[in-house]
């Protein structure tokens, strides 16, 4: 199936049943905000729920998990989505958290500054019109677009010309570049006015890049000042740093030990796209892993290894998955090390990849920007910025956030390993490798092809159907009793009696329901129902009083 019609088909039939909805729809939608709908909420929160098990409630500090180097604790938070100003200081955020955009005077149209390719194209001498124009994203229904091997190409010659110009910086690989072509490309077109660039979408003028802040900005209480500005968290990563010193006073944790959140992030994305992937309102999954220095390389090598087995785990191929270790060149100034597990979404050219998760090492860096004041890097080292006026450029919090270990004596600020992961991006991932049409035989036994949502059974939003085989004979009875056991079992079930049996089935496989169950003659008579797996289409015969063990040790896996 071409990948672009496969991913319209996802989108559709993300809608028909009920998985996402694009937010506001009655009034025309609102670009970058997404909707769950009865379906989508169960998923997402299979999804959550997994993550959590993985990182909290199935996690046994006694043990030491092969590849880790020592046992470890884990615990969880839930931190507020607005927390004080001052933490987006020392963070980084509300100096760096910035991407670039360029605005058409004439049709108001906004276009992040990286997507503007014109000036490398118009400097490697092809000629002053938008030819980036497709990497722009097209407000369409689905948000999507993006033609992404035009990014991967202008990223190609962007670093090509960033390695020629000696221009490249950590963090700022793009922009930097991009400004030096933007200048010399407005000196150029002094004397060639074909080389002003202009609007793509209208040919207006244009005004000069500036900074954007993608941190959502608000307003604290009723007057409304500048002092009572603050911000839509951008991450939740900020809750658990400012927490360190909080949960290691009031829980018995000792290092190395984890703390993890699930919560929503708001970035004021200037082109959200490709369906939920890139929203403006998102969930996170992530947790901050507190190590001794020492061992902190090796448990990067833990948490990214096992970070990438768990997508594999619930159902994700390994040929659509890679771990992408981030070369030196695109590390934060303060990273040791970062990879990506990234998935091969269908909206993207074949060969490319998306990220779903980032697996830094951030070494002391969060905790002592919140104890000292906001670090930057001078001569190789982290030292706390200056202001102009030679003080710290932000005040850090003055509070001790070093770790004291009893049984070593000794006193450090502990090394920090974070697995940052999307909970829509994963969510749309497992929905996306779920899709898949194949053939089979319909109730007349005719090859039919067959929508089918292959869910691993712990992400499946239904995992069992009952159905009467037909509205008589004391059937919907039955079934209505064996529907009710599934209830008080705890397991997510559903009753259908409408249309032909052939019908429901198909109605259960399109929304990944691994399991479903018929009430038939032979039920009245022996108490036996047929259960029908999804995948391989086999039935077996299951006596009622057995059905429900049944049904769990298969969902167990
Ligand atoms: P990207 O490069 O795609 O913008 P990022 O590297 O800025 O992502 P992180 O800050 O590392 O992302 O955030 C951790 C995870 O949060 C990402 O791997 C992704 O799954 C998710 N995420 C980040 N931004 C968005 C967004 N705008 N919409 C949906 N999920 C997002």
């Amino acid at each position: 199936m071409p990948t672009e019609n496969r991913m319209e088909k996802i989108v559709a039939l993300a809608k028909r049943r009920g998985f996402i909805f694009q937010s506001s729809e009655i009034y025309g939608g609102l670009n970058g905000f997404w909707d769950y709908g009865p379906l989508g909420v169960e998923l997402k929160r299979n999804v959550r729920q997994t993550w959590w098990a993985d990182m909290i409630t199935e996690h046994d500090e006694l043990f030491t998990p092969p590849g880790a180097p020592s046992s470890f604790d884990m615990v969880g938070v839930e931190t507020s989505i607005i927390m004080h100003p001052q933490v987006w200081k020392n963070s980084g955020h509300f100096d760096l958290f910035v991407d670039k955009m360029i605005d058409c005077k004439a049709c108001k149209s906004r276009f992040r500054f990286d997507h503007a390719a014109i000036a490398i194209a118009v400097l490697e001498g092809q000629p002053a019109t938008w030819v980036a124009c497709e990497t722009f994203e097209r407000d369409d229904a689905t948000g999507m677009g993006l033609s992404s091997s035009k990014s991967k190409s202008l990223e190609q010659s962007i670093l090509q010309y960033n390695k020629a110009h000696g221009t490249d910086q950590p963090g700022s690989i793009h922009t930097t570049t991009l400004s030096v072509c933007w200048n010399e490309l407005k000196e150029r077109s002094a004397s060639n006015p074909k080389l002003i660039p202009k609007c793509p979408k209208c040919a207006g003028e244009l005004t000069e890049p500036r900074d954007f802040n993608l941190m959502f900005k608000t307003t604290l209480g009723a007057l409304g000042t500048d002092s009572d500005a603050a911000y839509l968290r951008p991450e939740t990563a900020q809750g658990m740093f400012v927490n360190f010193k909080n949960v290691c006073d009031s829980s018995r944790v000792k290092i190395p030990f984890g703390v993890a959140q699930i919560g929503k992030s708001f970035r004021n994305e200037i082109t959200p796209r490709n369906f939920t992937f890139r929203s403006r309102e998102f969930e996170q999954m992530e947790m901050e892993f507190f190590c001794h220095p020492s061992q902190s390389l090796q448990w990067y090598q833990y948490w990214r290894d096992r970070r990438f087995q768990w997508y594999i785990r619930h159902g994700i191929s390994q040929q659509n998955l890679i771990l992408r270790e981030h070369a030196k060149d695109e590390l934060s100034h303060y990273s040791v090390g970062t990879a990506d597990v990234e998935y091969a979404f269908p909206f993207l050219d074949a060969g490319e990849y998306g990220e779903l998760e980032g697996i830094a090492h951030r070494g002391d860096f969060d905790l002592r920007s919140h104890s000292e004041g906001k670090l930057c890097k001078e001569n190789g080292q982290l030292v706390v910025e200056k202001g102009p006026d030679g003080k710290p450029k932000y005040q850090g919090s003055g509070k001790d956030l070093s770790y004291f270990d009893d049984q070593s004596r000794e006193r450090f600020v502990p090394h920090v390993i974070e697995p940052a992961a999307g909970c829509d991006r994963a969510t749309l991932a497992f929905l996306c490798e779920a899709y898949h049409e194949d053939q089979a035989p319909d109730e007349k036994g005719e090859m039919q092809t067959r929508l089918v949502l292959r869910l691993h059974p712990k992400l499946a939003p239904v995992k069992v159907a009952v159905f009467p085989l037909i509205k008589k004979d004391g059937m919907p009875e039955k079934a209505a009793e064996i529907y009710r056991s599934f209830k008080q079992a705890g397991i997510a079930v559903t009753y259908d009696q409408q249309a032909a049996i052939g019908r429901r089935y198909r109605r259960m496989d399109e929304i990944g329901t691994p399991f479903c169950v018929t009430v038939d003659s032979d039920t009245m008579s022996g108490d036996t129902v047929t259960v029908r797996d999804r995948d391989s289409l086999k039935q077996d015969r299951v006596s009622v009083k057995e059905l429900v063990n049944h049904i769990q040790s298969r969902l167990r896996g």
